[in-house]
């Protein structure tokens, strides 16, 4: 099957601005860049007129997908409460079957915002790679552990095994919750197995003012002291969400390799926990990606609006209008992702890399002006998703002009619906 995306504007986060052209999809990779008048065979022709964009697919680095169900619980209460006293309750109840369609129920929502892959960290993880291979979406689960609760441990290792053979669809990792939920003697197993296994470790870090007094009482550490103490920079891959209390001055002098941040600004501010220091911690590491939390937390699934955040927000909170470039925004929102949940070659529009592509119409009044040069901040700071046309994952598309083909939209709600009332009633 080889697809031509004909005269569109091309941009990446690796481009300072916009190219008209063509892309040829074949196998699921991009082929060929070609002029926009291109007269290649294909197919499938499918023709932008000048007037849609062809943007890399969103990677969603840290995400708690089937919290969809969960949407609007426990609102406006800190982090701490809100867990503790409204989230946890809940989730103790979450069966195979709520997962299952929680997930599939925040697909319907992420394919149609650009999302093409996303990193989720929550239990029942097979239901949730089932969820995302239906729907065509690469995944990178991790079986959430919390407590001394080796079993979870072994679970995410099972995980492991069992979906190895699709590793360009789905790249597990090891989910050790966060250094306040973990005993450090188990931390250090999981690291250490991460290691011999070849395994990233996706973590919540330092997401609260209150867990950078808990590494100080509990470990007598610093950050940087747990990060080494941990294990979690031996890992091969280590992806920490959230990073609020964390300085730049943290990470000087740690071997940041294979470390990739995931910001959620969106979740942070809505749980009054803070913000980030994007613009510090980019001066250390370009390994930044960009997460939506999950639902309950957000509470919507869409890159879109992280992108604009963590580009306006520091901004605003610097104030200097220079950091945080919308070019940055648009790299952190797709190739960060890519490079933090360990797929290759994804999140940018090169020959040779997946065709993992979004369409966005640029017919709408909020893109009168869209030129070559100015397309990047057009996306980032006047887009949404509601300019999503067509999202394709591998060559396929799997959101196109409002549907999905080969998903059925309407008992996804309908059993959605079911579960909720399910859970909460
Ligand atoms: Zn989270």
């Amino acid at each position: 099957m080889t697809t031509l995306l004909k005269n569109v504007l091309i941009c990446d986060g690796s481009m300072d601005r916009g190219r008209c052209g063509s892309v040829l999809v074949a196998d699921g990779k991009i082929a060929a860049l070609l002029p926009p008048e291109s007269g290649e065979k294909a197919d499938e022709t499918v023709d932008g007129r000048g007037r849609m964009a062809l943007i890399p697919g969103f990677v969603n680095a840290h995400s708690h997908a089937a919290m969809s169900l969960l949407r609007g619980i426990g609102e406006e209460a800190p982090l701490m409460e809100w867990l503790q006293t409204k989230i946890w309750p809940v989730e103790a109840k979450l069966r195979k079957e709520h997962v299952l369609w929680g997930t599939r129920l925040a697909l319907l929502e992420m394919v149609s915002g650009g999302t093409t892959a996303f990193g989720d960290m929550y239990f029942e993880m097979d239901a949730v790679v089932e969820a995302s291979l239906e729907a065509g979406v690469r995944c990178a689960p991790c079986r959430g552990i919390v407590g001394d609760e080796r079993w979870k441990f072994d679970d995410g290792l099972r995980l492991a095994e069992t979906w190895k053979e699709h590793g360009d669809f789905v790249s597990v990792q090891l989910g050790p919750h966060a250094p306040y939920t973990v005993p450090l003697p188990l931390m250090k197993e999981i690291t250490a197995e991460a290691a011999a296994r070849g395994l990233a470790v996706h973590v919540h870090f330092l997401e609260t003012e209150w867990e950078l007094g808990y590494l100080k009482d509990e470990f007598g550490m610093t950050p940087a002291e747990y990060l080494e103490a941990s294990g979690i920079l031996e890992a091969p891959g280590a992806l920490l969400a959230h990073c609020v209390w964390l300085s730049p001055e943290d990470l000087a002098g740690l071997n940041l390799d294979a470390l990739s941040i995931a910001h959620n600004p969106n979740s942070n501010l809505k749980l009054g926990s803070g913000v980030m220091d994007l613009p510090g911690l980019l001066g250390r590491t370009d390994r930044i990606a960009l997460g939506t939390d999950g639902a309950a937390s957000n509470n919507r699934l869409d890159l879109w609006g992280e992108m604009r955040s963590a580009s306006v927000l520091h901004k605003g909170q610097r104030r200097d209008a220079t950091v945080v470039s919308a070019r940055q925004a648009l790299r952190m929102a797709t190739y960060g992702g890519a490079e933090a949940l360990g797929f290759r070659k994804k999140g940018f529009i090169r020959e040779g890399w997946a065709a993992d592509l979004v369409l966005v119409d640029l017919d709408g009044p909020q893109y009168l002006g869209v030129s070559e040069e100015n397309i990047l901040p057009f996306l980032v700071y006047a887009g949404s998703s509601a300019d999503v046309r067509c999202t394709m994952v591998a060559g396929r598309w799997i959101y196109r002009n409002g549907t999905y083909p080969g998903v059925d939209r309407e008992k996804i709600l309908a059993k959605a619906r079911e579960m909720r009332d399910n859970l909460l009633g």
